[in-house]
């Protein structure tokens, strides 16, 4: 996320009750009944039965190939066959998409499904108990769905509790509509760091729900990943730098958090469970001491350097940009515009030049600060920045699938890979902007939206 008077609660005006929103909150909970209509209701996770698609054109996101009235034979959740002559066998439930171009569900590397927008007014530890955070999550998370991501790689609940672990359970289970969920849990920063509220008085403080795990020392650091792993999160998520407040506003240094042997042990204690670790880094040495420690992913990184950029290209290290999360947006305050204005100016050129170094770019949006739902923004902004579009559809799918490390089965529709499947109007390698409507989505063989 952005941070901004979220992680420094600075007033005592910011601590004050705010019924009217609150009640307002409980409004926008309630399901808007026509958007979910004609889908399935719970019950068992995997689709169950054959399906055929009788997709009008597939977009084949591998070679950028779009052909014609393509079969896709589904069952029990996953893909059988693809093909102009594959036909419905007796008894097959058949979707007819003649008129959409079918693709793999939307793969987003970067969501919260804890925090909604108005954290920068309402910071949800001070106003919100766990169980609404979860509510909210929920329904966060299915309104990614609806916009066409069928997996959300999330990336710290912020002092949620474990919310985004219970929302991921509820929705593998098949007690609530949902995406594919691979979460976080709590994430890990130093005192006085990013994600740390400050400026509150200690006795405050120390009642507080923190937002991330405090830890100072190596001792601690292996305890908190030890203490996420047995909570049951799918991997681990740092903070290599502080928070913008921070970065220095003539060199453009953030403050490094992490020293690489920090870093090193975080990555090789969460190795020893089967999980990767995803640093947020600003750039600077923090980024630099995280990919040289060895993460899995670089998280925002506006201010990359050359030599950091080539270094994550050699390593295979990923890059999840976010970058429309910080254009200046109704709650920046005015003397916060200066310094993003220059940040997305150096992320538009980091982006450029990590394009042009081949790093592996993930897409992520870090909804939760941005409004669920509103994916395709991001997917616009990397366009207008250079990248063609059937790049940013790969980085959508093939590459998010690879940094989950699960290119097996996510992020393409060819026999043995998961029915994650999506449909949109045209031909979203020509305009991008098709993305701006979903109408078909399926998760594991199963209808989750279908507007005719
Ligand atoms: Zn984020």
């Amino acid at each position: 996320m952005r941070e901004s008077m979220f992680t420094r609660v600075k007033t005592v005006q910011a601590l004050r009750p705010v019924g009217a929103i609150i009640l307002l909150s409980w409004l926008l909970v309630v399901p808007a009944g026509g958007a979910l209509a004609a889908v399935e209701a719970g019950g068992a996770r995997s689709g169950s039965g054959t399906t055929l698609i009788r997709a009008g054109r597939l977009l084949d996101v591998e070679t950028g190939e779009i052909t014609e009235n393509i079969g896709i034979l589904i069952e029990g959740g996953r893909i059988q066959a693809v093909g102009a002559s594959v036909d419905a066998p007796r008894g097959a439930r058949v979707i007819d998409l003649e008129g959409l171009t079918v693709l793999p569900g939307l793969i987003d590397s970067h969501s919260h499904i804890c925090l909604t927008p108005d954290y920068q007014r309402r910071n949800p530890v001070l106003y919100k108990t766990h169980p609404y955070r979860a509510l909210e999550a929920l329904k966060g998370a299915q309104r990614n769905l609806m916009a066409g991501f069928t997996t959300l790689r999330d990336l710290d609940n912020e002092g949620a509790d474990m919310a985004d672990i219970a929302v991921r359970d509820a929705v593998r289970e098949g007690m609530f509509r949902g995406p594919r969920l691979v979460v976080s849990g709590w994430a890990i920063t130093i005192t006085g760091g990013h994600m740390n509220l400050t400026g509150l008085r200690p006795s405050v403080d120390r009642r507080l729900d923190q937002l991330a795990i405090l830890a100072d020392s190596p001792e601690a650091m292996v305890a908190a990943i030890r203490d996420q792993q047995k909570s049951g999160v799918d991997f681990i998520k740092i903070y290599a730098t502080g928070p913008t407040q921070l970065i220095n506003p003539e060199t453009f240094e953030p403050l490094m958090q992490l020293s690489t042997a920090e870093v090193r042990l975080m990555v090789d204690e969460a190795a020893r469970w089967g999980m990767d670790v995803a640093a947020h880094a600003y750039g600077g040495e923090g980024a630099h001491n995280a990919v040289n420690g060895g993460v899995r992913s670089i998280e925002h990184g506006m201010m990359l350097d050359d030599e950091t950029l080539d270094l994550m290209a050699k390593r295979g290290t990923f890059w999840v940009p976010t970058m429309t999360v910080y254009l200046p947006g109704e709650d920046t305050s005015a003397d916060e515009v200066p310094l993003l204005d220059r940040i997305v100016e150096r992320h538009r050129k980091t982006f450029v030049r990590a394009m042009q170094k081949g790093v592996r770019i993930a897409f992520g949006t870090d909804v939760g600060s941005i409004p669920h739902g509103d994916g395709w923004r991001e997917l616009e902004r990397m366009a207008d920045y250079g990248m063609p579009a059937i790049d940013v559809i790969r980085s959508a799918t093939l590459a998010g699938a690879a940094l989950l490390r699960r290119q097996d089965e996510l992020g393409r529709i060819a026999p043995g890979y998961l029915a994650d499947i999506i449909a949109v109007a045209g031909d979203p390698t020509r305009d991008i902007k098709a993305f701006r409507n979903v109408p078909f989505v399926m998760v594991d063989g199963k209808v989750m939206k279908r507007r005719r």
